[in-house]
């Protein structure tokens, strides 16, 4: 599984940002990036971590800005908390969601990288250096990994089979931010606010 951050434009647009290396998500309205090159303390920093409840993240928040961080609405205070697939982070108002993406990664084969003479892991042919592949991205039970021919990946999942390591297939839709929950919750003042006015 891949760490994604999730980010909404005010025009509406999803945008994502892959966490392989830790990031920094600024509260300034600054573009998120990586933890290394982060200018002040302004922000949090987010890492993959994996733990037998269920949590893709870890999520560092610096003392100055302890409960101006709100994970699913709830104030953090400083330190080094867990965070679950799906969860909502705000940062000074500035909204983030967090998801362990299933997307598979397709790349080159490089035996300095992936380990010599591997074969793909369905059709057991011997692999090719610069041969497309793909490795299997795992399920949010259990991390994977299989390397396998890009073809013959394709033609698994365009098939419906399903990874014989851990299960992951085609069919699981990929997870976005959610549309509603949380978007209603400013409007929900005025909302109650009329609502008693006309009674
Ligand atoms: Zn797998």
């Amino acid at each position: 599984m891949r760490l994604m951050v999730w980010q909404r434009t005010v025009e509406g647009e999803e945008e994502r940002i892959a966490g392989d290396e830790p990031l920094f998500l600024p509260g300034d309205g600054a573009r998120p990036g990586p933890a290394r090159e982060r200018r002040g303390d302004d922000g949090i920093i987010v890492a993959r971590a994996r733990d037998t409840a269920g949590a893709v993240a870890a999520v560092l928040v610096f003392d100055d800005l302890a409960r101006a961080v709100l994970q699913d609405g709830v104030p953090l205070c400083g330190g080094l908390h867990l965070v679950r697939h799906g969860a909502e982070l705000t940062v000074r108002g500035q909204r983030y969601w967090i998801s362990a993406d299933a997307a598979p990664i397709e790349s080159a084969y490089d035996p300095a990288q992936h380990g010599a003479g591997l074969s793909c892991h369905l059709t057991r042919a011997p692999l090719a250096p610069g041969e497309a592949i793909v490795a299997c991205p795992g399920t949010l039970a259990a991390g994977c990994g299989l390397i396998h021919r890009a073809a013959a990946w394709r033609a698994a999942m365009d098939g419906g089979l399903s990874c014989s390591g851990c299960g992951f297939h085609a069919g699981g839709a990929e997870w976005r931010p959610p549309r509603k929950a949380r978007e209603g919750r400013l409007d929900e003042p005025f909302g109650s606010a009329w609502g008693e006015a006309a009674e």
